[in-house]
């Protein structure tokens, strides 16, 4: 099966661009009190995993498409907290194109 970049703009806040990128949460531990980073864990991890069963694989993109600062939501866990988002890309079966 090959694997197509089916969304060249995905916008993700750098919270979930760490769970996205290296399947590590330990970050969150240092911005919010250990219940809250556990709450927020969980939400973007269920989010990336509709983002997969729905549309595909989420991938990290080309730093040189970050944003250093947005107010826009994040396109993985819909965060409207302003921040810096990173550019991730979607990839799903290109069968289907
Ligand atoms: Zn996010």
């Amino acid at each position: 099966m090959n694997l197509a970049i089916i969304d060249d703009d995905f916008m993700v806040c750098t919270d979930c661009l760490m769970i996205i990128a290296n399947d590590d949460a330990t970050g969150l531990d240092y911005s919010l009190g250990e219940d809250e980073a556990e709450a927020r864990e969980r939400e973007i991890r269920e989010a990336i995993a509709e983002i997969q069963r729905e549309q595909g694989q989420i991938a990290v993109g080309d730093s040189d498409k970050d944003d250093v600062f947005s107010a826009g939501p994040c396109a993985c866990c819909g965060t409207r907290l302003a921040g810096a988002r990173h550019h991730c890309v979607i990839l799903g079966s290109d069968r289907e194109w």
